[in-house]
């Protein structure tokens, strides 16, 4: 039995106990396989990368999970070393980064995925650096980032950046996945370039302004302070929490120890309410409704009636002949007698 699970055509699946003692004992080779099991669309790798899921998750202790957002080209993966060489060389805390790549739905290909984007987290012991291919599936975050979030904090990666493309969309995942929301920004280059919407402005606990060097600094530092009083004028957030606004130079490392000094303070701060275990459990809620939710979808897109009329129905949607309502409601009443099976 063993010896055909140690042969598939993954390069090799492990048995259980190897993954979860590799995991466990924080072993990068067998984490980063984890990781492509818990990502393959195999029924029987799904199967153990649950038992998995199981194995590990009475040993993941206190972590602190960052997302951090901000349009290509605002300073992501510049910040991330930065900020990530402060927290592994300057404290000596362990790191993960999962990127979650838009443009890649499987994991190859991607813009996001390259190592080199953060030069020296990539060559750092302390440091784990994963692409997270979304698979475009939960609006912005990987298909399965959340449960490779779980493997990294069980292989005692107490810290995990999750970073994601400012693309509109992605916010509310990745918020929903972390326990501080930080949104990068450049001065000067307007918000709606910037893609903030204000939706996305009442989600974040902390801004932080990018670039803030050589003579961009003054502009910065006036933009920090636009967006801090326009920041006030929201209504307090649930969490207690009033968001703040920093500046920073990712370049020359200016700014970024406050940074992480606002990430702590947050967490002392959510921590005594209790509201850091409140967000957290929300977003477990979160999680397992979407899970439903594109459970379902699976099941419907993959019926053999739906499979086949969907095609002819999209046509008739595109040409008029049919509207979207009538259409949706055919298809839902050839799936009805499935969806009255799992009712009984
Ligand atoms: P990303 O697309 O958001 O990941 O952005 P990158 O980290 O790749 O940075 C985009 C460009 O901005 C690169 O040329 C960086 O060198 C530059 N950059 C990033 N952070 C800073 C900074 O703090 N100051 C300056 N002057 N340039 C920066």
């Amino acid at each position: 039995m063993r010896s055909s699970l140690a042969t598939s055509r993954h390069g090799g699946r492990l048995p259980l106990e190897e993954y979860r003692d590799g995991v466990l004992a924080g072993d990068r080779v067998v984490l980063a396989r984890a990781i492509t099991l818990i990502e393959s669309d195999l029924a029987s790798d799904a199967e153990l990368g649950i038992q998995l899921l199981d194995a590990i998750l009475p040993s993941i202790g206190k972590t602190r999970r960052l997302g951090i957002t901000g349009v290509p080209g605002v300073g992501k993966s510049t910040f991330i070393d930065a900020l990530g060489t402060h927290l592994t060389r300057d404290r000596g805390e362990r790191l993960a980064v999962l990127s979650i790549d838009p443009s890649s739905p499987i994991s190859r290909g991607s813009i996001l995925g390259d190592k080199t984007r953060m030069e020296r987290l990539a060559v750092n012991e302390l440091a784990f650096i994963r692409p997270s291919p979304s698979g475009g599936h939960l609006g912005g975050i990987g298909r399965r980032t959340r449960e490779t979030i779980l493997l990294c904090e069980a292989a005692g990666y107490r810290n995990i950046f999750i970073e994601t493309v400012g693309v509109g969309q992605s916010e509310t995942a990745v918020h929903a996945v972390s326990d501080f929301f930080l949104l990068l920004m450049l001065a000067g280059a307007g918000d709606q370039l910037q893609g903030i919407k204000r939706g996305i402005i009442e989600m974040v606990d902390g801004m932080a302004i990018n670039k803030a060097d050589g003579h961009n600094k003054t502009p910065a530092e006036r933009a920090r302070a636009e967006y801090a009083s326009a920041l006030r004028l929201f209504p307090p957030s649930p969490d207690g929490w009033a968001p703040r606004v920093l500046c920073c130079s990712s370049l020359e490392c200016t700014g970024i120890a406050e940074i992480w000094q606002m990430v702590l303070d947050h967490e002392a701060q959510l921590e005594v309410s209790g509201k850091l275990a409140q967000r957290r459990m929300r977003g477990e809620l979160q999680w397992m409704h979407d899970l439903i939710s594109n459970g379902l979808r699976d099941t419907f897109r993959s019926h053999p009636a739906i499979a086949e009329l969907m095609p002819q129905l999209e046509q008739e949607v595109r040409v008029g002949r049919s509207t979207p309502l009538a259409a949706s409601r055919r298809l839902l009443d050839v799936f009805q007698p499935d969806r009255q099976t799992t009712r009984t």
